[in-house]
């Protein structure tokens, strides 16, 4: 319940959760229910995952924090793994995914001063229309969602908004100053927006002819929600920076973590960008914990079978008139409702009461992200609750 000294930046269904486990949360009241969002992606391994609790607490019992003025014996296997994981050559670690980003814009723009050579205060960075990359100022200042935007000037400048999935578009706005782009494979927040197979590998090919880094923002696309690794696997587009975040936490604590070009991340000194908390010995331990369990494909694998039969029953409720449209890969979807129906809202409410927390997005979509390891038999009960009360909304 909302509390007085609760700043009210958030609006939450009228539930009060206490207990967790696995794909399923018990309200104060003792109501339990299927987490139909799993944290936006941060829990994809589930409520108090077994291993993930087990490595915690024994860093809890060893080491939890140094700051990066020492090292700690868990930052280079730490990121070991994750290049390993990543492919790539080089790691920044971080705290919140919104840190993981302003890393990489900063990395970009360093970059284009350092080695392109352009103008300190001219060096420009595309976004997506309808992006969603965090709630800093500098990100949100090339938000296009008013509620996200507005009130919150003056905004940093040095940002080029394209339309999401046009390559035409995104050609045109390569002008010299150009440095950086930054884009999410697929756009979660603004309901799993999936774009056209060409475009990733198209917005690369463009990146690397015009000499600008390309960073995807895989906080929450990454880490097995699709089905593979990393978003970017379902097209073979290689980025030249990653952000990461959410799940990398293992549901248990924020990390963040760039990705990518070592002659990109090495232009970091001393000094030029830090965090107190990034990189700590606890965060360390568990972002490595998540990486050893995504190294064994198995909860990538569940994404993608599960997702199978997850999508043709979505797909059912659209064909049947129940829903306008879904979007969906591996376990991640976006529902659209219809306009005369009801609200995202409205459904998100009636999922509750039948036992299901979901959560709204843009008014009429609906996002769902049950954790990797739902069981078919759990998976397929959320999905009655939601046909039934589908059913209910009917017009
Ligand atoms: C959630 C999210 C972020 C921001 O992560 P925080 O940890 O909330 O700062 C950035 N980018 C994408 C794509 C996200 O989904």
């Amino acid at each position: 319940m909302a509390s007085s000294h609760l700043a009210p930046n958030y609006a939450p269904l009228p539930v009060v959760l206490a207990q967790g486990k696995g794909s399923w949360v018990t309200d104060v009241k003792g109501k339990t229910y299927f987490d139909a969002l799993a944290g936006y992606s941060a829990l994809n391994f589930g409520h108090l995952n077994p291993e993930l609790i087990a490595t915690a607490k024994q860093q809890l019992d060893t080491l939890t924090l140094t700051s990066r003025a020492f090292d700690n014996n868990l930052l280079d296997p730490f990121s070991d793994a994750l290049c390993e994981l990543a492919g790539t050559e080089m790691m920044l670690p971080m705290n919140s995914g919104a840190e993981a980003v302003e890393t990489a814009l900063k990395a970009m723009r360093r970059w284009g001063h350092l080695v392109r050579g352009v103008e300190p205060e001219e060096g420009i960075i595309i976004v997506a229309d309808g992006n969603f990359h965090g709630r800093t100022l500098a990100i949100i200042s090339f938000s296009t969602d008013p509620v996200a935007h507005d009130g919150y000037g003056p905004f940093a400048p040095g940002f080029r908004i394209v339309p999401y999935g046009d390559l035409a578009a995104f050609e045109a706005a390569l002008t010299p100053e150009v440095v950086g782009v930054l884009i999410e494979p697929i756009q979660g927040e603004a309901g799993v927006i999936i774009p056209p197979d060409d475009y990733l590998p198209g917005v690369q090919k463009l990146c690397n002819e015009h000499n600008v880094l390309l960073t995807l923002d895989e906080i929450q696309s990454g880490l097995g929600r699709t089905g593979k690794t990393f978003a970017r696997e379902l097209t073979g587009t290689e980025p030249d920076l990653m952000c990461l975040g959410k799940a990398l936490g293992g549901g248990i604590m924020p990390v963040s973590a760039v990705t990518g070009r070592a002659d990109v991340l090495d232009l970091f000194t001393a000094g030029t960008h830090g965090s107190t908390f990034g990189g700590n010995p606890l965060a360390c331990a568990i972002g490595l914990k998540v990486c050893e369990i995504l190294e064994s494909g198995v909860w990538q694998k569940a994404a993608t079978e599960l997702g199978v039969g997850f999508s043709e029953r979505l797909q059912g409720f659209v064909d049947e008139g129940l829903l306008i449209a879904q979007r969906s890969v591996g376990l991640w979807a976006g529902i659209d409702l219809d306009p005369r129906c009801g609200s995202g809202r409205q459904l998100c409410e009636t999922l509750m009461e039948r036992g299901v927390l979901a959560k709204d997005t843009h008014g009429l979509t609906v996002r769902l992200a049950p954790p990797l390891t739902t069981s078919t038999e759990d998976l397929d009960w959320m999905l009655d609750r939601l046909e039934e009360s589908l059913r209910q909304f009917v017009c």
